[in-house]
């Protein structure tokens, strides 16, 4: 195989990517940001919580294990002093998505889910909620806690499954047999949390594919919405518990693009709609209704059909999108703790959003919804003759259309089914920071 294919990538939820933010943007540069919002401008909000009870050894999530309440309450009562300091200098915005990720944001129980809504609500307008989704382990969901979650509005819930097997949840540090996750399913159908979100992964250790496809079948059995099938991105360098996951069981490039095709063609015959890279959904659900039209997005949760005019990210670690750039929180609680203890917004980096950027990052999420991008349409846009600005990334893509990957007609690329997988690196070309920012990312497969 080429070894293009092999390039360790971005996924690009975000163009540019989080590597390449920097101290450049603060609390006041974002805060400048948040006062030159348009009056009318929509929201999406993305409310992260950094705890888990326990730390699952593929997690590259920003999170941290805890048995306590206190830190959950504290954390709870700096976030909505976030809210109160983002409402100050934004102005009261409608809100059209929210969503709840973490870490495990029900962690707060139903008391501090309750409260932090009812912050939500007083600082935002919520009357225009399109969706409410949440995050949840499937572990520690209940009816009283699946009751407080109806009682704020959540209406989607995605819930962690990665595999069903025994033998790789051992290696992973997840014990969470079927029943648990079917219970969960069941409970919140229940309560009225009739959308679901299963989240599957390949490329774990000792998972084979015969059980990636036992897994998809038992996930079909729980008649979700959507499923997601992500690549397990081994980064020991950058989240520590993953040290814990003994490298020689992981699968080998060729096994994980095995495995890949094996839960793509498992349920496509199962009459699931792709969706973008790793998303599948039921052909009536949204999503899938927006892939067909073109209208798929893309942002840090994945694919959306979140046509919000800004996302506020808050909590530790959450990246605002606003029209002028992206701005990210403190990574640790710690930092974020102080700087809104302080009166201040937590901002420590980020990056302000050029021309080209924004013509890159076009370029790249269609690419990355639509598996085909038009160049000449979004140079129209903008004005610029695209021959001259992207000869030098059609020519990179030459080697990947040789070998059937994608399909280049004038300024049309279209990736081709056998190309799919390689979807980020095709979207790699066209990314002007690549070859300056030396971060270590996960591999394209
Ligand atoms: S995978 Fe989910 S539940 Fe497990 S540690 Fe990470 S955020 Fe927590």
């Amino acid at each position: 195989m080429l070894g293009i294919l092999h390039q360790a990538v971005p996924r690009y939820t975000s163009y540019p990517t989080a590597p390449n933010f920097s101290s450049a943007v603060d609390d006041a540069v974002y805060r400048s940001w948040l006062a030159g919002l348009a009056e009318n401008a929509t929201l999406s909000i993305y409310l992260h919580v950094p705890y888990c009870r326990d730390l699952c050894f593929y997690c590259g999530c920003n999170t941290k294990a805890t048995h306590k309440q206190k830190p959950i309450e504290r954390y709870a009562k700096l976030i909505a002093e976030e809210m109160a300091q983002i409402a100050r200098y934004a102005g009261r915005h409608k809100v059209r998505y929210l969503h709840w990720g973490g870490g495990t944001p029900s962690i707060l129980g139903a008391d501090l889910l309750k409260f932090t809504a009812g912050e939500l609500a007083r600082h935002f307008d919520l009357a225009a909620l399109v969706e409410h989704a949440i995050e949840l382990d499937p572990r520690y969901l209940n009816p009283s806690l699946v009751r407080a979650l109806r009682s704020i509005g959540v209406n989607r819930a995605s819930l962690g499954v990665q595999d069903f097997n025994p033998r790789v949840q051992q290696t992973v540090g997840r014990i969470q047999p079927f029943d648990v996750v079917k219970n969960a399913v069941v409970t919140l159908r229940e309560f009225g949390v009739v959308k679901i979100n299963l989240d599957l992964m390949y490329g774990l250790p000792r998972q084979t594919v015969s059980n990636i496809q036992e897994t998809v079948h038992l996930a079909h059995q729980l008649e979700p919405q959507r499923i997601a099938v992500f690549g397990y991105a081994h980064v020991p360098w950058f989240r520590a518990q993953q040290r814990l996951i003994d490298e020689s069981e992981l699968p080998s490039a060729r096994e994980r693009l095995a495995q890949a095709t094996a839960a793509h063609d498992a349920l496509v015959q199962l009459g699931y709609q792709p969706i973008g890279l790793d998303h599948y959904a039921r052909s009536d659900d949204q999503i899938a209704t927006a892939a067909r039209a073109g209208r798929l997005r893309r942002n840090f949760q994945g694919y959306t059909v979140d046509d919000a005019d800004a996302l506020i990210g808050l909590g530790a670690s959450a990246i605002s999108r606003l029209p002028n750039g992206f701005a990210q929180n403190a990574s640790d609680v710690g930092g974020y703790s102080r700087a809104v203890a302080a009166a201040k917004l937590a901002t420590v980096k980020g990056i302000s959003i050029s021309v080209d950027d924004r013509i890159r990052g076009q370029i790249i999420e269609r690419l990355m919804c639509d598996m085909a991008v038009d160049l000449e349409a979004i140079g129209d846009r903008f004005e610029i003759d695209v021959g001259s600005n992207f000869s030098d990334a059609l020519a990179a893509l030459d080697p990947l259309r040789d070998i059937g990957n994608l399909q280049i007609d004038g300024y049309r690329i279209r990736i081709t089914d056998k190309g799919r997988p390689f979807a980020r690196v095709v979207a790699s070309a066209f990314d002007a920071y690549l070859k300056r920012n030396h971060t270590r990312h996960s591999p394209a497969i």
